[in-house]
């Protein structure tokens, strides 16, 4: 056995029951509550389970949250659950400190793949026991720092996923990179959605998972009618964009302190149908730039942007999502995705 930091979780915890003070715990205590990622079985009156994904990210709340009210009326109410709920809490030490994830600690939405971490041990061995009987549905909720509508991510383009994803939202993304993701694990299992909720934390995106669950709980079946409507916007994820490791990275007028800059308001350009063109932000001269990679990790910087003196600009139609001013998020994750609508077959 190697000399494994004590903290590092190799396995999940499991309970068949809420732990004493879940329903009002603040996230940053979970800690004190639960020893790590933990699969929290609970009983309802029919089966499979509804298992619903929580805190991989250790700053986005809004899942928790819309659990601990779900979970507190059925309480008040004394009410049973109408099916099995089966609650994955992630990284709970993260969560303590209100971050994505703690400095040595993998990214937990990127474990589910294999991989030598011990945390893709502890992944290996849920996904075991998922796959090992059936399941209803699956459920993976997370928010972003920067500002995106709330959007339904599936990974695959089955109506079932689709109709899931869009309980939350008329806006569907499609992506199959990173594969690394929970949803792209469960999609093999049962119907799967990724739900982005916005900003962390807010009423919003929180009610509008509240009532998903709830619907989910009581639902049959999934319908697997073909999606339909005007207002309905589906794109797909088509390429990455990252930046070195090393630059440095700042926000308002280029200045040349940074090596990297971007305008203040990036965010605003978050989903919006963008023209060739437009201003993405500034290098300075000699740093490297932007890194763009497709699905297949071919770098394709210059289908996507172009740069004009020390202007980044795109080169061809696109979307933007996840853009943030969130540098650490910039470092850790990336500055965004690159997408295209996507032509559903009606
Ligand atoms: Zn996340």
């Amino acid at each position: 056995m190697d000399t494994l930091d004590p903290d590092r979780p190799t396995h999940i915890r499991h309970l068949d029951r809420l732990p004493r003070g879940f329903l009002d715990c603040p996230v940053n205590r979970l800690d004190t509550i639960l020893d790590g990622p933990t699969l929290i079985r609970l009983r309802g009156e029919r089966q499979p389970p509804l298992f619903v994904s929580i805190l991989l990210h250790g700053n986005e709340v809004s899942g928790f949250l819309a659990l601990q009210i779900l979970l507190r009326d059925f309480h008040e109410k004394n009410l049973p659950l109408p099916r099995d709920l089966w609650i994955f809490v992630g990284n709970v030490e993260a969560a303590r400190y209100g971050v994505r994830r703690l400095p040595g600690q993998p990214d937990y939405n990127r474990i589910w793949a294999g991989g030598e971490h011990p945390e893709c041990r502890m992944a290996e061995q849920l996904l075991e026991e998922l796959s090992s009987q059936p399941l209803f549905a699956a459920l993976d909720v997370h928010n972003n720092s920067g500002r995106n509508p709330i959007y339904g991510c599936v990974n695959r383009l089955d109506p079932r996923y689709l109709n899931i994803a869009r309980k939350l939202s008329n806006t569907l993304v499609y992506f199959t990179e990173p594969h690394e993701v929970l949803g792209m694990a469960l999609s093999r299992l049962c119907p799967t959605a990724t739900f982005e909720c916005g900003i962390s934390g807010l009423a919003e995106g929180i009610n509008r998972v509240v009532r998903v669950v709830n619907e989910l709980l009581v639902e049959e079946g999934i319908s697997d009618a073909t999606l339909v409507g005007e207002d309905l916007h589906v794109f797909h994820t088509v390429a990455r964009i990252t930046v070195d490791e090393t630059a440095s990275l700042g926000f308002g007028e280029q200045t040349r302190r940074y090596d990297l800059c971007f305008p203040e308001d990036l965010e605003s350009l978050n989903f919006r149908y963008l023209q060739p063109g437009t201003l993405l932000g500034w290098k300075a001269p000699g740093s490297p730039g932007l890194t763009v990679r497709d699905n297949d990790g071919r770098d394709v910087h210059q289908d996507y942007i172009r740069y004009e003196n020390e202007r980044i600009l795109t080169r061809r139609p696109c979307l933007l999502s996840m853009l943030t001013a969130d540098i650490t998020v910039i470092h850790q994750d990336c500055l965004c995705y690159i997408m295209e609508p996507y032509p559903l077959q009606t």
